[in-house]
C-alpha cells in the first residue's frame, strides 16, 4: 500500500501484480462495527418494554432519544393535514417526478397472469400473488431527512396494493416530522406515521400498540439498532412479523478504464463517501497509466475539500481503497466476490460487461449514468442488500415489488390427473410411513374404479 501525504484525502492503492489476494480480502474487510451481542441487550429492553406499555413507551423513547418531548402521540393518522406538508415547489416537482418514475418500473414488475403449468396431463400448477396486508416502511432519520426512502419503500407498497402502509420515521426535536416525508406518505396513501425511531418504532409495528397499527412485515435501512431490532422482531413467533434484510452502511464499487473522466469518477466515489464514516468506497483502476490515476487521485482530493461533508468523507476514504488491475476480467472477479451494494462500470465497454456481474445489488452502466439517478429518481430502487457487515448482496435482492406480495401456489387435477400421479404419491407416502396421506389417494383411486 501506498500511504498518502498527510492532509490528502486519498485512498490506499493496492496493485493485483503485487498483492496476494489474501492481502486484498484482508483490505476490503468492513470497518467494524459494535458487536451484535452489545446491540442486543441494548434494543431487548426497548423491545419488552414497548410490548408491555404500548404508546407510553414507546412516547418515552422519542421523548429520550429525538428529545422530543413536547409529543404527546406516537402517530400521525391520515388524512395528513395540508399544513404539514408545505414545499417549494421545485421540491413537490422533484418527488412528483421520481414518484412517477419508480411507479412505471415497480408497476412493470406485476405478474399480469398466474404462471400455469401442466406437469403430466390433468396436473395443473399454478402460482399467483397477493399483497402483503399490512406493511411497516422505516425511514431512518436520525442523521439526514430521507424523503427518498420514503419514495423507495412506499410507492412498490402502493402498486402492489398493500392496504395498509404504516410509515415511521423519527421526529425532530419539536415532535414534527419534514414535510417531505408527510407528502411522500399522502401520495403512496399511507394510513399512518409513527413518529419514533430505532427499536421502538420497530417493536411498536412489530407487535402493535393503542395506537400503532401491527404490521405483516416491516421494510426499511437504519442504524444499527434498527437493524438489531428487525433481527429480534422477525424472530419472534408471537410478533408474526417478516422483514426486508439485513441492511448496513452503503458502499460502491466504481470500474473504471482509460475510457473514464477522472472527474465523474471521482463523484462517484465521494457521493457513497460521504453517506458516513462507516461507509466505504472502492475504485478498480482497469489497466490505468500512474498519470492517469493520479487525476482521479487529484479529483478526489479537490471535489472532497469542496463537500460540506467533507469531514465524513475523510472518515469514509480512510478505510476505502484502489485496486489496480489488467483486465476487466480480474476486475469483475474481485466485484463479485466483493458483492458491492452499488457497480459502477466507466468502461469503454460497460454494456458488455454487464454481462459478467455476478453479485451485485444495483448496477449503473456508462459515463451518464451516476449512481445518484438510482438514489432519487431513475426509477430503480435504493434500497439495496449491503456488503456492510455480512455481503449480503451475494443472497439478496434489493426491495422490488415482490418484497410487497405474497406467492400462493395451488393444484388443480382431474380424474385422469390423479391416475397419472397417484402412484408416485402413494409410494412416496408409503416410504415416509405417512399412511392418511397414501391413502387420501388410493381412497379417490378405488372410489374412481368402482
Ligand atoms: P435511524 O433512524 O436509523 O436511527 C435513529 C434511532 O436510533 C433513534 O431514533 C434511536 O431510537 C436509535 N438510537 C440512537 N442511539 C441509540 C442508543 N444509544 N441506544 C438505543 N437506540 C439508539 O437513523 P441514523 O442513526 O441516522 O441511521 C441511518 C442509517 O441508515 C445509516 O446507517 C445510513 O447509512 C442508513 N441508510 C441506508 C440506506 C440504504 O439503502 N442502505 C438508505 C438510507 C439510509
Amino acid at each position: 500500500p501506498d500511504e498518502a501525504g498527510s492532509d490528502k484525502i486519498t485512498m490506499k492503492v493496492y496493485d493485483m501484480a503485487s498483492t496476494s489476494t489474501e492481502q486484498l480480502d484482508e483490505s476490503l474487510k468492513r470497518p467494524s462495527q459494535k458487536s451484535p451481542e452489545a446491540i442486543m441487550k441494548i434494543i431487548t429492553p426497548i423491545i419488552d418494554d414497548v410490548r408491555k406499555n404500548g404508546d407510553k413507551a414507546v412516547l418515552s423513547y422519542t421523548h429520550k432519544f429525538e428529545k422530543a418531548t413536547s409529543l404527546t402521540s406516537p402517530v400521525l393518522k391520515a388524512p395528513f393535514p395540508e399544513s404539514l406538508m408545505q414545499l417549494p415547489a421545485e421540491t413537490i416537482k422533484a418527488i412528483d417526478v421520481s414518484f412517477e418514475n419508480i411507479r412505471k418500473f415497480h408497476a412493470a414488475q406485476k405478474e399480469e397472469k398466474p404462471l400455469q403449468v401442466e406437469t403430466m396431463p390433468g396436473v395443473v400448477c399454478s402460482r399467483f400473488s397477493r399483497p402483503i396486508e399490512a406493511v411497516g416502511l422505516y425511514v431512518p432519520g436520525g442523521t439526514a431527512v430521507l424523503p427518498s426512502t420514503a419514495l423507495m419503500l412506499g410507492v412498490p407498497a402502493m402498486v402492489a396494493g398493500c392496504k395498509k402502509i404504516v410509515l415511521a420515521s423519527p421526529p425532530r426535536s419539536d415532535g414534527t416530522i419534514t414535510p417531505e416525508i408527510v407528502y411522500v406518505a399522502h401520495k403512496v396513501g399511507a394510513e399512518s406515521i409513527v413518529l419514533a425511531g430505532g427499536a421502538q418504532a420497530v417493536a411498536a409495528m412489530a407487535y402493535g400498540t393503542e395506537s400503532v397499527t401491527k404490521v405483516d412485515k416491516i421494510l426499511g435501512p437504519g442504524n444499527q439498532f434498527v437493524t438489531a431490532a428487525k433481527m429480534y422482531v422477525s424472530n419472534d413467533t408471537n410478533a408474526g412479523v417478516s422483514i426486508d434484510m439485513p441492511a448496513g452502511p452503503s458502499e460502491v464499487l466504481v470500474i473504471a478504464d482509460q475510457d473514464a473522466t477522472p472527474a465523474f469518477v471521482a463523484s462517484d466515489l465521494l457521493s457513497q463517501a460521504e453517506h458516513g464514516v462507516d461507509s466505504q468506497v472502492v475504485l478498480i483502476a482497469v489497466d490505468l497509466t500512474d498519470a492517469q490515476l493520479a487525476a482521479i487521485e487529484d479529483e478526489v482530493h479537490w471535489q472532497a475539500m469542496e463537500l460540506p461533508r467533507v469531514d465524513i468523507v475523510r472518515g469514509s476514504i480512510a478505510h476505502s481503497l484502489t485496486v489496480r488491475v489488467k483486465t476487466v476480467d480480474e476486475a469483475m472477479e474481485i466485484s463479485n466476490k466483493y458483492a458491492p451494494e452499488h457497480l459502477i462500470l466507466q468502461l469503454k465497454d460497460a454494456e458488455e460487461a454487464v454481462d459478467k456481474v455476478m453479485n451485485a445489488g444495483s448496477v449503473f452502466i456508462g459515463e451518464w449514468t451516476p449512481e445518484s439517478v438510482g438514489d432519487y429518481s431513475a426509477g430503480v430502487n435504493h434500497s439495496l442488500p449491503c456488503v456492510a457487515t455480512y455481503g449480503f448482496a451475494k443472497q439478496y435482492s434489493g426491495v422490488n415489488l415482490a418484497s410487497f406480495v405474497k406467492h400462493i401456489t395451488s393444484s388443480n387435477l382431474t380424474a385422469e390427473g390423479l391416475r397419472n400421479v397417484g402412484e408416485a404419491v402413494m409410494q412416496l407416502a408409503k416410504v415416509e410411513e405417512l399412511e392418511a396421506h397414501r391413502r387420501a389417494v388410493s381412497i379417490r383411486l378405488e372410489h374412481m374404479n368402482r
